[in-house]
């Protein structure tokens, strides 16, 4: 199953994608988690893309293009892929199809999550993340049992520099100006789907499930 998740900040597309790498047992490829463990390491790429993520801007395309054209060839991505985040903009989607023919990969589903500003807001600027494993919790919509502690692992749970309200605020017209765009790019395909995001975040999976079966 190779599955490309789109939607903007705070749609879901992590906690879909933590799921549906159970379902199917593929890996999840988030550029935005490469991103994150780059700058943690402080590695150049790291620095690089620092500058643009603390603005809410995109990392340039050349750079994104090529850490994703890396990952894709490696050996866990043959029985199929979650890439989540990218592309982001039509440039982006022209090169990964280019990337996919070379390793002879067929998209089986596009999910689009689709969700209303407001609520996006109010996902991204309540987001915490696991400094540890990962994993995302909401301080209102999904808690920790513990406040500021992991449930899976006992790591301290923090807020990412970029879902502070000024800098989310930025995303979402980035998203408008560079990302909406690709909407038209995989609508007249086949393989687009829309998922209404606004719901329960399992009525939002079984949704997803639902419709990739159908696509297949
Ligand atoms: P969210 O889950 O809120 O949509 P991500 O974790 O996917 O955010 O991305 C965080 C940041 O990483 C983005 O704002 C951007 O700076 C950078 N980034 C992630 N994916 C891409 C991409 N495909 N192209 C350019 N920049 C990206
Ligand atoms: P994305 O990867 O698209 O930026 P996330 O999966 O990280 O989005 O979700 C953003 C925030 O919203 C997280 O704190 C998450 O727990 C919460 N969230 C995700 N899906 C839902 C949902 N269906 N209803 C309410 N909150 C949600
Ligand atoms: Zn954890």
């Amino acid at each position: 199953m190779y599955i490309l998740l789109m939607g903007p900040p705070g749609a879901g597309k992590g906690t879909q994608a933590e799921r549906l790498i159970e379902t199917y047992g593929i890996p999840q490829i988030s550029t935005g988690d490469m991103f994150r463990a780059a700058v943690k390491e402080q590695t150049p790429l790291g620095l690089e893309a620092k500058k643009y993520m603390d603005n809410g801007q995109l990392v340039p395309d050349a750079v994104t293009v090529g850490i994703v054209k890396e990952r894709l060839a490696k050996d866990d991505c043959k029985k199929g892929f979650i890439l989540d985040g990218f592309p982001r903009t039509t440039s982006q989607a022209v090169s990964l199809d280019a990337i996919l023919q070379d390793l002879g990969i067929k998209l089986n589903g596009v999910v689009n999550i689709a969700v209303p500003d407001e609520e996006l807001v109010r996902r991204t600027t309540g987001r915490q993340i696991c400094r540890s494993c990962g994993a995302t919790y909401h301080i209102t919509f999904k808690p920790s049992k513990k406040a500021g502690v992991c449930d899976k692992c006992g790591g301290a749970l923090y807020q990412r520099d970029d879902d502070k309200m000024e800098t989310v605020k930025k995303r979402l017209s980035v998203y408008a100006a560079q990302t909406k765009p690709l909407i038209d790019y995989y609508k007249n395909s086949n393989l687009y789907i829309e998922i209404n995001g606004a719901r329960e975040m399992d009525a939002v999976f079984n949704d997803i499930v639902a419709s990739l079966g159908k696509s297949k």
